[in-house]
């Protein structure tokens, strides 16, 4: 007899965390189970769709797909197909890989007002998730306000500064692409409620705000001077002083050099939001869409012996796709202590029809193909329903 082990979420953590067993051991037999018809999680749904190389990274993943003892089990939702117990009866582990899908919210008034967005649904309109198919109207919108200093708000940031030519070769939805070209953006504030040394953006990610084609990036210089250079070196002190140094070069910049400019704005929160107005700590700004970029909530599940948590469910919304292969595979040899004190369970598959790994790669290749034609990665598929008729071969 074989342990088996379920994972619940096809995402980064859970790959990394099935790497982990079948490194440890070869024979295990696992099931990632997925809500989506689709694997690979916040890399596909998540990562800013320019930023192909990030992207990459599944191919890691799909080279697990390919192992015989590990079975993707996509359009499968716990707690709709089947239960987190009843999980729990049938495999010797479950391994809860599943993310922060649920944006957090600032809790001021106007919050819910149509022109303000969560980063979770705006970016999974980017991506094609088939949750989130419809965008904001941006057909009026000059300005924006993006809330928060993380990399998710220079993610929104850059995707809507950004000009077709440089989107050109990106996976991102075409009705998500040809609505950014021809919307009136001129303006957007990404606003930290904290100083510029407090900003959680990398280095990298800021940098590429610098070498915009249409956009030029602002910020004011007063309070840049006042912050010493880091006195230790770091990776995190460095981190800070290095993007010190981005953001005064963005402070010799013009606005209004380019067709749009992009202003950092710190020591500044929001109060309240209006149509067309959002109220900060710091005075009024005007702003034909918010989006809310300030991390995200996870949804519950059973806190149990058997269960290990790994990526966001565990340790919250931080940390890059890296980060989560040195703890997936720590999980794993927890899970592998777990099951060498334990006999294996026997009982039926309890696994409803589910897309596999043929269906996802049937899915792979019509996106990849409606791709081409454009020199694009892929165009996504963004309806539920004709991902499950691709997956079925139809
Ligand atoms: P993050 O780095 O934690 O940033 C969240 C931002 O929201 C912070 O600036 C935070 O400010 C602000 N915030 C939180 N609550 C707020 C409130 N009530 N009012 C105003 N501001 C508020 O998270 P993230 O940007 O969502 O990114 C999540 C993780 O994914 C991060 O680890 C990130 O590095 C990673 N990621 C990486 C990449 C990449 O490598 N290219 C791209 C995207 C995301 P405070 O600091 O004051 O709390």
């Amino acid at each position: 007899m074989t342990h088996r082990v379920a994972i619940v979420g096809a995402g980064p953590s859970g790959f990394y965390a099935a790497d982990g067993l079948l490194r440890a051991n070869p024979d295990l037999h696992i099931d990632v189970i997925d809500r989506l018809p689709t694997p690979f999680g916040l890399v596909r749904a998540g990562v800013a769709p320019d930023h192909q190389g990030t992207k990459a990274v599944v191919r890691q993943f799909d080279r697990l797909l390919a192992q015989p003892d590990l079975r993707f089990a996509g359009n499968i939702e716990v707690g709709r197909d089947l239960s987190w117990e009843e999980l729990g009866e049938a495999y010797d582990a479950v391994i809860v890989a599943i993310g922060m899908v649920i944006d957090k919210k600032l809790g001021v008034p106007g919050e819910d007002l149509p022109h303000v967005w969560g980063s979770w649904r705006f970016v999974g309109w980017l991506n094609g998730h088939p949750d989130f198919r419809t965008g904001p109207d941006l057909s009026k919108v000059e300005r924006v306000a993006i809330i928060g200093n993380g990399n998710v708000a220079l993610d929104v940031a850059r995707v809507l500064a950004k000009s077709a030519d440089e989107m050109a070769k990106s996976d991102i939805v075409p009705e998500a692409g040809s609505a950014i070209a021809s919307a009136p953006i001129k303006d957007i504030h990404v606003i930290g409620r904290r100083g510029p040394e407090n900003a959680s953006f990398t280095n990298n990610e800021l940098g590429e705000m610098g070498r915009l084609m249409r956009a030029v990036a602002v910020t004011d210089a007063n309070g840049l001077d006042t912050i010493p250079p880091a006195s230790d070196s770091t990776p995190e002190k460095l981190r800070k002083t290095k993007n010190l140094q981005i953001l005064k070069g963005f402070a010799g910049n013009k606005p209004g050099s380019k067709s749009l400019t992009v202003r950092f704005l710190f020591n500044s929160a929001p109060v309240a939001f209006a149509p067309g107005v959002v109220d900060l700590t710091s005075g009024k700004l005007e702003a034909d869409l918010v989006i809310t970029c300030i991390g995200y909530a996870g949804e519950a599940f059973p806190r149990r012996e058997d269960f290990f948590a790994v990526g966001w469910a565990k340790r919250g919304p931080t940390g890059t796709i890296p980060t989560n292969r040195a703890e997936g595979h720590a999980v794993a040899k927890q899970v592998i202590d777990w099951l060498a004190e334990r006999d294996p369970k026997s009982g039926p598959d309890i696994l409803p029809a589910a897309v596999d790994a043929a269906g996802w790669h049937r899915i792979d290749k019509h996106e990849v193909a409606a791709g081409s034609a454009s020199g694009r990665p892929r165009v996504k598929l963004t309806d539920w329903q004709a991902l499950l008729d691709v997956a079925q071969g139809g």
